[in-house]
């Protein structure tokens, strides 16, 4: 199948509004798949998940959390060690490097606490706004939408942004959701990605917003359009080079 490219127009409000209720109902109980028991742990893990499954992060946490629960036990950890517990996670002396920074950052700033405010978050290894708004949101229940590849994308399918960058589509959707609802969105959307409109290929048919969504008609225009090879992905919508860290599933 050819790549399908993103609609050039949004959606009207009003059917937006409709696209987001049908996916609040299909997903009451939207949660975070990272398994984790409390911030340091949410945080670590969260920063663990850049390009790799979040269940390949589950079954990596559990033996770096024994050997290191707490951020001073993981500050002063050997990262050859730490390197060797998370190699599955993919980048992992990047990674290895970031959550010992991070940890030390926790341990120097925050009083081995992990903060609520952005900025702080922000300011810490390893850590930017995505991953910031999923520990705001997740772990302190805090008004936050975070963006990755899957939002990114079923935004995009749904008509709900013409944005380039994950920041541009958080303020498109943060803008029709109410704020108590902005963390429970970001789950709408991700699993909705993961279970239905995958990448590539979306499951339309068994889509709940198939009638109001705008890309099962672009699909098809897409599938009837002759091939030619050298236009391969042109008008195919993409976040800005570097924009947003890919997440596997
Ligand atoms: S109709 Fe297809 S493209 Fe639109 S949200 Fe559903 S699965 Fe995705």
């Amino acid at each position: 199948m050819p790549a399908i490219p993103f609609p050039k127009k949004k959606v009207p409000r009003e059917r937006a509004l409709r696209e987001l209720a049908i996916l609040e109902q299909t997903y009451p109980h939207a949660v975070t798949a990272l398994e984790y028991r409390n911030p340091f742990e949410l945080l670590i893990a969260v920063i663990l998940s850049a390009q790799c499954t979040d269940a390949r992060v589950n079954m990596t946490t559990p033996a770096l959390f024994a050997k290191y629960p707490t951020p001073q036990k993981l500050a002063s950890a050997n990262p050859s060690d730490v390197e060797r517990i998370i190699k599955s996670c993919g980048f992992f002396r990047m990674k290895t490097k970031n959550i010992i920074a991070a940890a030390k950052g926790l341990v120097e700033k925050h009083g081995g606490e992990v903060p609520k405010e952005r900025e702080e978050l922000e300011s810490l290894a390893g850590v930017g706004r995505k991953t910031a708004n999923v520990v705001m949101s997740v772990a302190f229940s805090e008004a936050a939408f975070a963006v990755d590849t899957h939002v990114f994308r079923v935004s995009h399918r749904l008509g709900l942004t013409l944005g380039t960058t994950p920041r541009q589509v958080e303020e498109d959707v943060t803008a029709l959701v109410p704020q108590e609802k902005w963390r429970f969105a970001h789950h709408w959307l991700i699993l909705h990605g993961r279970e239905i409109c995958k990448a590539p290929t979306p499951l339309c048919a068994q889509c709940p917003v198939n009638e109001l969504c705008p890309t099962p008609a672009i699909i098809a225009r897409t599938a009837k359009a002759p091939r030619r090879p050298s236009a391969a992905g042109a008008g195919v919508r993409r976040p800005a080079r570097g924009a947003l860290a890919k997440k596997k599933r």
